[in-house]
């Protein structure tokens, strides 16, 4: 009855966390909560406000599919000002959440059999994206110690089959931010074997003492570029289901093929919402901005007082230490729900080489982490 293609796909597995968390919740029971990657402040009123304001004055009806020109314009002006991507309104599709941008660049750009690198470990939904697809993933072996880049030569894993490598920076689940000539290695190769590159900077607000460089703005690099990234991490939106993506343009009209066809256009009045998340104030953009900063120390000098080895992370909202002088991912896992009442997400949901990690989401406030520092150590003492 179910297709391959769809036979082929998993459950999110962090998502899986998150729910088993969530009905223990719901029984009554004092969870702490650092499964899923969603910041816990609310979205600013400005952006809100803006949004109501588009609803009064009659911003209900559909939008053109690739999204309203004043959205576009306001994107494509802040990728090239703050990216340095040379790009156009024109280039620009606004989604429903980047998670949506990227299965259209997939469905787009992978035919059957086709090989995508990943970097391993990486984010949950990039794998089941490419197996819709119909493709295949490569994972290549990464060395923690060196900044997560690949632990062989890149080149080895290339093959006339592959047709897209993807980069994360920020990372999910690590917290690594490229640094500019890991990145040049990548876009050397990319052009020598004609591949594409799909780079997610769905975390690059999220960001602390590094600076993030967009492979996109390098010398020949928007042809082959596909650029992600979205409102939900840096504006706490992850509800409102916005995001967009940056394409060349013999790639762009055959993503508004699949735009057309499925969700016609994201809802015409959140995207006003956009437009003043980046053209409005910042303010409450660098009070998040600080108060993940606060915590992440708290959380990883607390896990290393406790024992554990974990790199201080460079952006995004998760540690990701090892675990292994205690019992493998999941094994602590389920000892930390079980035993801690602290709900985490195994390393492995990442790939084979997170199977002595645990990922936890620091989006939650600094006495919620103090408190689950304090019942860690059951499991950790
Ligand atoms: N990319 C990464 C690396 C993420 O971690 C997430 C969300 O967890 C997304 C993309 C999707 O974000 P959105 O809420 O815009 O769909």
């Amino acid at each position: 009855m179910i297709s391959s293609r769809i036979e082929r796909v998993e459950e999110s597995a962090t998502i899986k966390s998150s729910k088993r968390a969530k009905n223990l919740i719901a029984q009554g029971v004092d969870i702490i909560n650092f499964t899923l990657g969603e910041p816990d402040f609310d979205t600013p009123a400005n952006i809100i406000e803006a949004t109501h304001r588009a609803m009064l004055a009659g911003e209900t009806h559909y939008s053109a599919g690739p999204g309203i020109p004043e959205l576009r314009t306001a994107i494509a002006d802040k990728l090239r000002s703050e990216n340095g991507i040379p790009t156009a309104a024109e280039n620009v599709m606004v989604t429903p959440g980047a998670k949506l941008a990227i299965f259209e660049a997939m469905m787009t750009l992978i035919d059957d059999g086709d090989e995508v690198l990943l970097f391993d470990p990486a984010w949950v939904s990039y794998d089941a994206c490419v197996k819709m697809a119909g493709g295949k993933t490569v994972w290549v072996e990464t060395d923690p110690d060196r900044n997560y880049r690949s632990a062989r030569d890149l080149s080895e894993y290339i093959t006339d089959k592959t047709k897209m490598i993807v980069i994360n920076t920020p990372c999910n689940p690590t917290g690594t931010v490229y640094e500019k000539d890991q990145l040049q290695e990548i876009a050397d190769l990319a052009i020598d074997h004609d591949f594409m590159v799909m780079a997610d900077e769905m975390y690059e607000k999220i960001i602390y003492d590094k600076k993030n460089y967009s492979i996109a703005s390098f010398d020949n690099m928007h042809d082959r570029t596909i650029t992600i990234n979205g409102f939900s991490k840096a504006y706490a939106m992850t509800g409102w289901r916005l995001g967009y993506m940056d394409a060349p343009p013999h790639i762009f009209k055959n993503l508004e093929k699949i735009q057309s066809h499925t969700i016609s256009n994201v809802t015409t009045f959140l995207q006003y919402g956009g437009v003043e998340a980046l053209t409005g104030p910042q303010d409450e953009l660098h009070k998040m901005q600080a108060a993940f900063k606060e915590r992440r120390s708290v959380l990883v000098e607390g896990l290393r007082k406790l024992g554990l080895k974990c790199t201080m992370p460079d952006g995004a909202f998760y540690a990701y230490p090892d675990v292994s002088e205690f019992g493998t991912g999941e094994e602590i896992t389920d000892r930390l729900l079980e035993e801690a009442n602290v709900a985490v997400s195994p390393g492995i949901a990442f790939g084979e080489s997170g199977k002595n990690n645990i990922r936890i989401s620091y989006a939650a406030s600094v006495e919620r982490i103090q408190e689950a520092l304090i019942r860690m150590e059951k499991v950790f003492k």
